[in-house]
């Protein structure tokens, strides 16, 4: 019998795990583990824990639609696992790779506990679009791409040549297991999070996520390389969450981009940032702990609580992060001025940012997080230089002329003018001119405290 566990995938089709299940023709027991780690502190009731539990509804929905079982657990992996051994002739234990330091640290475990078992451990790639190892070997390098734009000219090749198109074994072809009845009371979920369980669980029509990508490419693919910074209009797909959960696949998105005629290279170009996040948290030794390479000490957190709750009296920082707060989303050029505010005019270290946005971001992704607030504050590969900082008020000038997010998510401010709304108010923390010429000297000093 081969135990399958799901993790940061979440689908039926498409993913390498059920392939090999269905080549070896042996029964399967599909598990998902729902760790107390990563669900602590009522993390389940934040926006990133109630999108990964809507998915994780939506998940246990298709196994029942196709007449397959999914068994929802609650503990620590490896004792799961040693128990289910008892009980089951498990020979291979199947999941597909994740490649936080939190995972890699359990993945390494649940290594060393299968192999004390006797059971196979086999782990697929199934995030990224290229084969990293297969790209490296491909582009005749061993030292990483440290800059996005040549890395993106040989992906793009790369994937012109040898592109892995989507694994076709579906859930109808497996043969799932039931469960011990005293094994799924051991490790029963917690009746709170069963609850939001149920309460999330989607209702009447099925939402397929194929199409959220259907309509995007039907609205607004075309003028995405304009739209997407015009955050008033939400002109970009909002795959993100589903990206980042498994409830598609990149190879999917892709193959579908690579049938249309019209245009989808600009799009392509983001999917492309995604996988060069993915391959500096593999192959960037540093990239989870820049905090503890550079010294951040001359920073501080004294403005954190009002950047986070939306008060700190410039108008487009404050209408963001309430948006944030309210509703989990947060427009990929807002999330750029708002981390760049913290961490430049507001001095404060990234990592109070990053995990703020953990908490809030419904499409929350500790990767492409990680990636997003190194490079807003000048530190990792290829990031924003330390004198270039954006100034909000331009931006929000530039990219919403007529001020209409602002007067969408501060009701208050909403009977300014056009040219009022975007600036300053009375009460603003800080001052932008100074502020900024501070950043570049602070930052100057971090970068060459290596
Ligand atoms: C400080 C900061 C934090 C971020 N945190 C996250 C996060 O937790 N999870 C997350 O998915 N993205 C994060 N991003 C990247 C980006 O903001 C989102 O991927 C994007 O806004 C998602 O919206 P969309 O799906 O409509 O994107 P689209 O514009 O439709 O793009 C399609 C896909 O391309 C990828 N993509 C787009 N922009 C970026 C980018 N700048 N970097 C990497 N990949 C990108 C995403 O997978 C996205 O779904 C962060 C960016 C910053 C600056």
């Amino acid at each position: 019998m081969i135990l399958f566990i799901h993790r940061k995938d979440l689908r039926t089709s498409d993913l390498p795990a059920f392939e090999a299940i269905r080549s070896s023709g042996s029964r399967s027991l599909h598990v998902l583990i729902l760790e107390p780690f990563l669900l602590r502190k009522q993390r389940y009731l934040e926006h990133s824990g109630v999108n990964f539990l809507t998915q994780v509804s939506r998940l246990q929905q298709e196994y029942g639609a196709e007449g397959k079982q999914l068994h929802i657990l609650y503990g620590e992996p490896d004792i799961i696992i040693k128990r289910l051994s008892e009980t089951y002739p498990i020979q291979e234990l199947m999941v597909h790779a994740d490649y936080t330091p939190y995972a890699l640290q359990r993945d390494m475990s649940l290594r060393n506990t299968s192999a004390a078992l006797g059971i196979r451990f086999k782990i697929y790639h199934d995030s990224m679009l290229c084969d990293l190892e297969d790209f490296m070997d491909w582009c005749g390098r061993r030292e990483p791409f440290k800059v996005f734009t040549p890395f993106y000219r040989r992906w793009r090749s790369y994937l012109a040549e040898r592109f892995r198109p989507p694994y076709s074994s579906t859930l109808a072809e497996l043969s799932t297991s039931t469960l011990d009845e005293r094994i799924a009371e051991d490790f029963k979920i917690p009746e709170e999070i069963t609850l939001q369980i149920e309460k999330l669980a989607p209702s009447g029509k099925k939402i397929d996520v194929k199409d959220t990508l259907e309509q995007f490419i039907d609205l607004h693919l075309r003028d995405y390389h304009v739209s997407r910074d015009k955050y008033a209009q939400e002109g970009t797909s909002r795959i993100s969450r589903h990206l980042n959960t498994g409830t598609i696949s990149a190879r999917t998105v892709y193959t579908r981009l690579a049938d249309e005629e019209n245009g989808g290279e600009e799009w392509l170009r983001q999917l492309a940032w995604r996988d060069f996040y993915l391959y500096q948290a593999r192959l960037d030794s540093d990239f989870f702990c820049y905090e503890k390479v550079y010294d951040l000490s001359s920073l501080g957190t004294k403005y954190f609580e009002a950047w986070s709750s939306g008060r700190t009296g410039i108008p487009v920082i404050d209408a963001a992060m309430t948006q944030l707060n309210t509703t989990g989303w947060m427009p990929n050029r807002l999330r750029m001025i708002t981390a760049m505010f913290l961490t430049k005019n507001l001095g404060c270290p990234f990592i109070y940012g990053e995990r703020y946005f953990r908490l809030k971001l419904s499409d929350y992704d500790n990767v492409l997080n990680r990636g997003g607030w190194l490079w807003s504050s000048s530190l990792g590969f290829d990031a924003s230089p330390y004198f270039r900082i954006m100034n909000p008020v331009t931006q929000s000038q530039t990219h919403d002329p007529s001020g209409d997010y602002i007067r969408t998510w501060l009701p208050e401010l909403a009977d300014l003018s056009d040219k009022a709304i975007h600036l300053p108010r009375p009460y603003a923390i800080v001052d932008l001119k100074q502020s900024r010429a501070l950043a570049i000297e602070v930052y100057k000093k971090i970068l060459n405290s290596k």
